[in-house]
């Protein structure tokens, strides 16, 4: 099978109905990079920029961050790539940074909160992009985005920046796609509002379906408890996927449901038309959509899921429909 999915690295991404789909991949590391012409994938749609803080023993300094970012995009061979500012904090450790103990570091100071009280990092880290990308076209996207005004106070920091850097005549990227990851919930009341603000919307499903079900998703007990692919965290996706149609915005999907044929099935049902996902997970749900029938699939899904009485799981029916394709 792994031979299957390998040969299927070549074939585009385009549903039984002609609909196209965009797979990307998500990487953290420049081990990653050979897998995205091992796997077919388009770019990727999440590069985890902590990593690198991660595995260092001191925080990494603007030249190496440069280096590390134009290393990335060399080896990405012009295919996109979306990087994700600092997502420090919560589940994701960065010893030699001491933040406060804190009794729900999930809920605590982290991602974008913390590179905003810190602007010296944030400002680092996104010269370090700019430069990286000179010539070219940089893709980022902000962590943990709670409130709109927080892309602002980025997009400002962004503009010193590029002031910065063009008064000391450096040269600065051909294009600049700002995005927010939409990871939790208080952003479904400010949807329209958010995408007015940005070029692109993605999906942070582990922590949105955490904070969603209040179900952390580092605790066994609970994490599998509720079902991303019940009615209520799919009518919430579905609510997102349809303010990026409303608004014209392009909206992405990258956590890990994104990998699962299954949930990827469902996620094209209610209407993406782009995930990003584990490299190994591209060939088995590239092979799960060449076989769908989008249309029909997303008449039967929307109407169970506006049937509020009906009491059959999701899941059975998407299984259903999965077996009879
Ligand atoms: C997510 O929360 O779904 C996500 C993609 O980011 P991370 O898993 O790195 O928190
Ligand atoms: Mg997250």
């Amino acid at each position: 099978r792994q031979e299957q999915f390998r040969a299927l690295r070549l074939v585009e991404p385009i549903t039984k109905d002609g609909k196209r789909i965009n797979l990307q991949m998500n990487a953290g590391l420049l081990v990653d990079l050979p897998q995205l012409a091992e796997s077919g994938a388009s770019g990727i749609g999440l590069f985890r920029t902590e990593l690198q803080f991660m595995i260092a023993s001191t925080m990494p300094k603007l030249e190496e961050q440069e280096s590390f970012y134009r290393n990335v995009l060399k080896q990405a061979g012009g295919r996109p790539v979306t990087f994700r500012t600092l997502d420090i904090g919560g589940d994701k450790v960065v010893p030699y940074f001491r933040a406060q103990e804190e009794e729900n570091p999930a809920l605590g100071w982290r991602a974008i909160r913390l590179s905003l009280d810190r602007p010296g990092l944030l400002r680092t880290q996104l010269r370090a992009l700019l430069r990286a990308s000179a010539g070219a076209e940089l893709k980022m996207m902000l962590p943990m985005v709670t409130e709109v005004s927080e892309i602002h106070a980025v997009r400002d920091l962004m503009q010193k920046e590029v002031q910065h850097l063009s008064k000391f005549g450096h040269s600065l990227p051909r294009k600049l796609q700002f995005g927010a990851m939409l990871e939790v919930p208080a952003l479904m009341w400010q949807l329209d509002e958010l995408m007015a603000e940005v070029d692109f919307v993605s999906v942070g499903s582990n922590d949105l379906f955490q904070f969603a079900m209040a179900a952390d998703r580092g605790n066994a007990r609970v994490a599998d408890r509720f079902d991303t692919l019940g009615k209520p965290f799919l009518r919430i996706l579905r609510d997102i996927a349809r303010a990026g149609e409303r608004n014209n915005t392009s909206v992405t999907l990258c956590g890990e449901m994104a990998g699962k044929p299954l949930s990827a099935m469902a996620l094209i049902g209610i209407g993406f038309r782009s995930v990003s996902m584990a490299a190994t997970s591209i060939g088995p749900v590239k092979a799960m959509l060449l076989g769908l029938n989008v249309e029909q699939l997303a008449s039967e899904l929307n109407a169970a899921l506006d049937d509020g009485r009906s009491s059959i799981p999701i899941r059975d029916l998407l299984m259903k429909f999965a077996e009879a394709n």
